[in-house]
């Protein structure tokens, strides 16, 4: 019995998904589900929830009802189901109450298998609705909206706890990427179903690469963006910046470097942010510049990186947006700056929000994942309990391990400039003093006469900076928040000027240069990148024009893994293309013409090229 209906989903998600296994966790959802078991399902951004109902109500009789309250994602869900061949539809206010009113009809008359609907609306259908309606099951999307202790309380879901009683044989799945385990029982308890079975996952998202860049100014992470950007020519990324204005001149530089930059924050109008927000979707604009306001209610499959301009105040945060990026499963890439200047202001934000314990606290775990000396997921994951005990082999510190140096006479060179100038200076002063810079405040004060004036000189503003950095965390020297962030000598710091005890640095290194150098010399594998990514390229218009003509987003008709596949694997014929990864019958039938055709013209041309 259980095998059967395990061979049936298998089918399932092979004809109208193209996919030949279950991702961790589904499997055993689904047959929960289809045994009549109510669920709920944690699983980070990407991990597959969609499916852990959508395969459950295409197996059963009836229509699946999916209660989610992101009114602007719900048309892209039901476009992607509609792009696969499946029946799906949604009651709500963008549509005309006609329009409305025949969804309604269809359900009833057996033609639809997913009934996307809000909680509030759903609340005043279910008046209406008579026994006769069949329901397959229930699935509760956002699910962590039920919960007072959840980060995105909606009222209206509290109120979605008549639906067991209404419907006690119907199963509830509940599914969301974010829940503590306060949440998670809160969530059980309002919807009315105790008894339900939990799935957690694990929260890893293994194709995202991470990194961080220490120590850069302003100038210079502007040069690494763009630098980065370069590297990633046609995909779609975010950067998150910590105020509005940082976001606007963020987006004016790079449109002025040639890059098509949008600003995005909460300032703007809600018509203006919706606009900004569809052109990203539809990958008409591909680089957002953005405040942490950007991202909720955006289901962007192909989001290829994740920048962060500043450090993010603590680690939930930072999981969040990054988990933005590489949900189709393809490479993705987070990297995150920071410097002097981010830790200063995030410690002051800090001290000064009205639980500064608790901040300070998720700031330090937030700067000791930034200067990690082992694999940061390790740090990410064992942040929140997750056991995870080997190394990530996709993150900067895994490829290139962090050196340690005795940084004791770098230390004395810069508490010995903190102690001539009598504690009157800040940290980029100290820099500019030990780097022997002509600025008319520190030739004013006649810093330049000073003993120390110059010793640094070997190293780079970037090296400065992170051993600052460096020197503030092992505690050498505080800041005075209260006094224009002037630097005071701990006695901690004292003992190391004066010779009587030692501190260990990290070796600063510009990551992600190597890694670029790296990949330069990649010969007769490069090249062969070079021209299946032309041929992506090629593929991705084909999907722009098909996508446009369907007035969908393009990553309804195939996610940019689909069309990578594509264009590794060059299928010629009908039979070949209906065999790859991510696509079913009915778009093997749909687009299988003006894909191939793309491709047989592409390797005509490319003929010597090919291996
Ligand atoms: P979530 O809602 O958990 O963020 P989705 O359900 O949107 O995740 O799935 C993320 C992506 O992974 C989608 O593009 C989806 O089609 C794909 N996906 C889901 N399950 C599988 C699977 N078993 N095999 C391959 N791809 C899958
Ligand atoms: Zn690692």
């Amino acid at each position: 019995m259980a095998d059967t209906m395990i061979h049936k989903a298998l089918a399932v998600l092979s004809q109208f998904y193209g996919y030949k296994s279950f991702y961790p966790l589904q499997r055993q959802v689904i047959h929960h589900v289809l045994a009549g078991g109510d669920a709920l399902v944690l699983m980070p951004t990407g991990g597959g929830k969609s499916l852990c109902f959508q395969i459950p109500a295409l197996i059963s009789p009836g229509c699946a009802i999916v209660v989610t309250p992101l009114l602007a994602l719900m048309k892209d869900q039901v476009d992607a189901l509609q792009a696969n061949g499946i029946p799906a539809a949604a009651v709500n206010s963008q549509q005309t109450e006609v329009q409305n009113r025949e969804v309604v009809e269809q359900v009833y008359a057996g033609r639809i298998k997913l009934l996307y609907i809000s909680p509030e609306r759903l609340l005043t259908e279910l008046d209406s609705w008579s026994a006769d309606m069949r329901i397959s099951l229930i699935a509760i999307d956002e699910a962590h909206c039920i919960s007072q202790w959840g980060h995105d309380f909606r009222p209206e879901y509290t109120r979605l706890n008549v639906l067991k009683k209404r419907f006690p044989t119907v199963p509830v799945v509940a599914l969301t990427a974010t829940a503590d385990r306060l949440t998670r029982t809160d969530i059980l308890t309002q919807l009315g179903i105790s008894g339900a079975k939990m799935f957690v996952s694990s929260f890893d998202r293994p194709n995202i690469r991470l990194a961080v860049e220490t120590g850069l100014s302003g100038k210079q992470k502007l040069a690494h963006i763009t630098r980065f950007i370069e590297r990633h020519p046609g995909e779609s990324g975010i950067i998150y910046c910590l105020r509005r204005k940082n976001t606007e001149d963020m987006a004016a530089s790079l449109c002025r470097l040639g890059f098509n930059a949008k600003a995005f924050h909460a300032g703007m109008t809600t018509a203006a942010k919706l606009r900004v927000q569809r052109e990203f979707i539809n990958d008409d604009t591909p680089i957002i510049c953005a405040t942490i306001a950007f991202g909720m209610g955006i289901d962007k499959s192909n989001v290829r990186w994740v920048i962060h301009s500043n450090m993010p105040r603590n680690i939930e945060g930072y999981y969040q947006e990054i988990g933005r990026a590489g949900r189709d499963g393809a490479p993705a890439e987070a990297l995150m700056f920071y410097n002097y200047n981010d830790m200063v202001t995030l410690q002051h934000f800090a001290m000064e929000s009205g639980q500064s314990d608790i901040n300070l606290e998720k700031l330090r775990r937030m700067q000791q994942f930034a200067e990690a000396g082992v694999c940061r997921r390790r740090i990410l994951l064992n942040y929140f309990n997750e056991a995870f005990d080997h190394d990530c082999h996709n993150c900067d510190v895994c490829s290139s391990p962090p050196e340690r140096i005795d940084g004791s006479k770098l230390a004395q060179m810069a508490l010995s400039a903190i102690k001539r100038t009598h504690e009157q200076v800040g940290a980029s002063m100290v820099v500019d003093i030990l780097r022997a810079s002509r600025k008319a405040e520190l030739v004013q004060a006649g810093y330049d006469r000073l003993r120390t004036y110059g010793v640094g000189r070997a190293l780079s503003f970037a090296e400065w900076n992170a051993y600052m950095l460096q020197m503030l965390q092992l505690g050498l020297f505080d800041v005075a928040y209260d006094d224009a962030h002037h630097l005071r000598i701990t006695p901690f710091g004292e003992e190391v000027l004066y010779g009587r005890a030692t501190v260990q640095f990290t070796r600063w290194q510009p990551r992600q240069l190597k890694a670029a150098k790296k990949k330069a010399v990649g010969g007769t594998a490069a090249a062969q990148h070079d021209t299946n990514r032309q041929l992506f390229e090629l593929l991705c218009q084909t999907r722009a024009d098909l996508a446009h003509r369907q007035g969908v987003p393009p990553s309804v008709v195939f996610s940019d893994k689909v069309l990578h596949i594509m264009a590794a694997e060059l299928p010629v014929t009908s039979e070949q293309f209906g065999r790859l990864y991510g696509v079913g019958e009915y778009k093997a039938q749909r687009y299988w013409q003006p894909f191939t055709r793309v491709i047989a013209e592409w390797k005509a041309r490319h003929h010597g090229q090919l291996l």
